[in-house]
Formats: structure tokens, C-alpha cells, sequence
């Protein structure tokens, strides 16, 4: 299906993106550079800057049909990278340590593949977002008003897999990774002389306790399924030998399978920083940051992937549990029905966010023709 001039074609892109990686949020130049592959393509329509950086290119039909969104990922992680090939990241400290250079090459090759054979009836919206890592991009362009008009019946994304055999395909109906949020724990007391510690109010035993009594939320019987609260940074006073603490942060990451269960465990956190607070005598605030939903297959998307998978002869891996870790997919299965699946980049791979690795591209042709096929499928049904 993949002629392999394409195959060299978005290999190269692949390259060329990962050399020059940007982080979330500043991903201008990867949006350009994508921008100028997919107006060579001749798209239907190319709309620059939906919710920040990001970009889409729309394959129509002649016939009305069902509408398709394939997402990639523009962004890149502050992760410094060693590797020594000549594309590896010229921007200190920033690499595409998630493959989402592979990904946006993905879905380049989805999109040269539909700019030469239109869809017959419907239409294929191929979204390169920014900002995923932090989890703000794709609410960002769920709330851009350009949205409206490329609003999908589907969903569709992939994401390499490092620990899993080289394309191998990972799918699981219902959630596929969970909801988080960060939490930020703020305690404020009265400073005081080091000498005179009893004049002060000082956090060190609220922040103690938190240390304790977080991560221990999660165990809680309430909880219908797994749930983790993870302690990620604490922060007490200052580095004054005369001084007693005044005020202290705790940061941790709650994690939930089902959104219901975060709000549940996002209460009771609250609650707990509050009630330490109070029998402390501080003041405290919470806030949150970097929320993801959690990611919910739907179950026709996952049978017609493994029909997808069966049919290119690959291997599939139907998961038992979601992944422990979120992807800001999950404000797109919000929306309507989606599918996030997993292609193994190898057993051995580097794992993702590490500073050694690099998307293999010899996964970038099974991707092509996993999402080309899934989006033919999908076009050819009936509406909705
Ligand atoms: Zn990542
Ligand atoms: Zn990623």
C-alpha cells in the first residue's frame, strides 16, 4: 500500500523533525515545517493555528459521509537527549523523547496516501496538535472556534510502545490509559527565628504527614478500580539556618481510571491537605494543573482495529488493565467516539521520556496502513 519512495519521503520528515524539536507550546517551527509538507499535498482545505500551533489538513469525499480525525502530536519533552546519529536534537535539552516525530511522519503518510486517492464518501481530517505533553493541547483545540467545522464522528490515534514486539499492535476497549491531574498543596504558617521555633508556625509536621498520608488515599475502599497518588515535590521553607519554616508546597499526581473516581480521589485530597492544614494551624490552598482524562476506547473502534491488525498479519495484544499513564487523547474521547492504540517499538527499546530514545522507523509503515485502513473502514460505513 506504502510505495517506498513514500516510506523514504515521511522518513526523512521523521529526521528532519526530530533534529529541530521544540517543547509544548512553541512548536512553531515543526508546525511550519508540516504545514509546508501537507500544502505540497494539495489537501482540500489546510488550517494553520487551531488551538496554538496546531494544524489540519482535510481529505473530502463526493459523497457525504462519516468524518475522521487521525491526530498526531507536535510536541517534543525538555529531555536532553544521547544519541549520536546525525539528526539527533540540535535544541539543548529538548528531544522528541516521546516519538512524536515518528507519529507526526505516521500520519504525513496517512495524509500523502489520501491526497493521491480521495475518500470516496465522507471526509478525513488529519489534526497535528501541539502541546499533548503537558495536557493542554487538545482541549486547546477542542475549544478553538475553528473545531466546529472539523468536529469528527471518530477519533482515531496511535502511539509507539516501547516493551512490546516490534509492531505489534496493543489495543484494549474501555479505558486504554488513565485520567491525572497534578495537585499543588500550598501551606502557609508564621516564620520565626530558628532559636525561638515556638513563636513560629512552621509546616514541617503538615508536610511530614502529607508525605505519609497521600500516597495512602489511594488504597481507600471507595475506590472501584486502581487508583495511585504519587508525591512528585515537597518544598519547606528556605535554606536559612536561622529561620523556622513559614510556609511549604507538596506536590503529587493523582491517578484514576474512570474520570468519576478522579473527581472522587481529586475531593479527598482536597479535603485532606485542608483538615492537616486546620489541625496545623496554617492556612492552605490547593490548585491543580496539567489534567488529562482518562482515554476510553470504544469497542466497535477496537474490533475493527484488530480485524485491521489480523488482516496486515500482525500480531495483536489485547491489554486486561489500562495504562498507568494519561495522554490528553482522553478530552477527544470525551467528545465522541475514539480509539488510541499501541504499536510496539520493541522489547529492548529505550523507553519513552529517556534520554536514549528514538522512534524506530521501521514501525512507521504499519502505522500508515493501520490508520489508512481503519479510516477506509470507517468512511465506508454508514453515518455515525
Ligand atoms: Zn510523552
Ligand atoms: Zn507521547
Amino acid at each position: 500500500m506504502l510505495r517506498a519512495s513514500d516510506l523514504e519521503l515521511i522518513i526523512n520528515l521523521r529526521k528532519e523533525l526530530h533534529k529541530y524539536p521544540e517543547l509544548s507550546g512553541r512548536e512553531e517551527m515543526t508546525s511550519r515545517r508540516i504545514a509546508r509538507f501537507l500544502e505540497e499535498l494539495g489537501p482540500n482545505r489546510l488550517i494553520c493555528g487551531i488551538g496554538g500551533n496546531g494544524l489540519a489538513a482535510r481529505f473530502c469525499g463526493s459523497a457525504p459521509g462519516p468524518r475522521v480525525l487521525v491526530r498526531a502530536e507536535l510536541d517534543a519533552l525538555p529531555v536532553n537527549e544521547e544519541n549520536d546519529f546525525d539528526y539527533r536534537s540540535v535544541n539543548k535539552g529538548v528531544s522528541h523523547a516521546c516519538g512524536h516525530d515518528g507519529h507526526m511522519a505516521v500520519a504525513a503518510g496517512v495524509a500523502k496516501y489520501y491526497a493521491e486517492k480521495r475518500p470516496e464518501k465522507g471526509e478525513l481530517v488529519i489534526l497535528f496538535q501541539p502541546s499533548e505533553e503537558n495536557g493542554k493541547g487538545a482541549e486547546q483545540v477542542i475549544h478553538d472556534p475553528v473545531f466546529e467545522a472539523l468536529r469528527p464522528d471518530y477519533f482515531i490515534a496511535m502511539h509507539n510502545l516501547p516493551g512490546y514486539g516490534k509492531n505489534e499492535i496493543i489495543l484494549k476497549e474501555g479505558v486504554f490509559a488513565m485520567a491525572s491531574v497534578g495537585l499543588i498543596a500550598a501551606l502557609d504558617g508564621k516564620t520565626s527565628h530558628a532559636a525561638e521555633p515556638e513563636n513560629g508556625i512552621s509546616p514541617a509536621h503538615a508536610v511530614s504527614r502529607l508525605l505519609d498520608e497521600l500516597p495512602r488515599l489511594a488504597d481507600r475502599k471507595e475506590f472501584g478500580s486502581f487508583t495511585l497518588a504519587t508525591v512528585i515535590h515537597a518544598r519547606l521553607g528556605e535554606i536559612a539556618f536561622g529561620t523556622s519554616p513559614g510556609h511549604a508546597v507538596v506536590m503529587a499526581t493523582l491517578r484514576a481510571c474512570e474520570d468519576s473516581e478522579m473527581d472522587m480521589l481529586t475531593d479527598i485530597a482536597e479535603k485532606l491537605v485542608s483538615r492537616i492544614a486546620e489541625e496545623e494551624g496554617l492556612k492552605s490552598s490547593v490548585s491543580f494543573d496539567e489534567r488529562f482524562p482518562s482515554t476510553v476506547n470504544d469497542r466497535h473502534l477496537a474490533k475493527l482495529a484488530g480485524e485491521t491488525a489480523g488482516e496486515l498479519g500482525l500480531k495483536v495484544n489485547e491489554k486486561k488493565d489500562a495504562f498507568r499513564w494519561s495522554e490528553d487523547f482522553g478530552w477527544f474521547t470525551k467528545e465522541s467516539r475514539g480509539l488510541l492504540f499501541g504499536i510496539g517499538a520493541g522489547k529492548g527499546h529505550p523507553e519513552l521520556h529517556n534520554p536514549d530514545y528514538d522512534f524506530p522507523d521501521d514501525i512507521t509503515a504499519t502505522g500508515v496502513e493501520m490508520l489508512v485502513r481503519l479510516v477506509d473502514r470507517l468512511l465506508e460505513e454508514e453515518n455515525g
